[in-house]
């Protein structure tokens, strides 16, 4: 949990409200799964953290490995557009993470993942489409457990 957390305002791009939905501790290098992690578990434990939502790189997307191709052009920047237009929300805008996962449930199917995100590589492991199924059924996320 972050220590002066009622003051963060984590930034976040669209596709990545979903992303962290289905985080399980998969990611691209260990560095940028302890932060992941950090930004999972503040949400999960604390859903009134406020999020800013940003049309371009994030609070994830900074610890992305600097020696591993970038994915983020084209049909990424096309996936963030898609996943705010179904939630009705707009870049610049800030919104407590409670009310973006309440969005999710009420406007996004489990199925529609496999559309959405279909030239993601980590979509056929099924988590995010498990995410997706949690909040629908209102049910609470996993804890993802830190790295020591
Ligand atoms: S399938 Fe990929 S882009 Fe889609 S929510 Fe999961 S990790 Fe994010």
């Amino acid at each position: 949990m972050h220590p002066d957390n009622s003051r963060r305002v984590l930034r976040l791009r669209g596709h990545h409200l979903l992303c962290l939905l289905g985080y399980r501790g998969m990611g691209y290098s260990a560095e940028f799964c302890t932060n992941m992690t950090s930004i999972y578990e503040t949400l999960r434990q604390e859903p009134g953290t406020w999020v800013e939502l940003v049309g371009g790189p994030d609070d994830l997307c900074a610890y992305y490995p600097k020696d591993q191709h970038s994915h983020c052009e084209g049909t990424v920047h096309e996936r963030d557009e898609d996943v705010l237009a179904r939630l009705g929300l707009r870049i610049g805008t800030r919104h407590r993470w409670k009310n973006i996962v309440r969005s999710v449930a009420r406007h996004i199917e489990q199925e529609a993942i496999s559309s959405i995100c279909s030239t993601c590589p980590w979509e056929p492991y099924g988590v995010c489409r498990e995410g997706v199924r949690l909040v629908r059924a209102g049910e609470p996320l996993p804890p993802v457990a830190r790295s020591t």
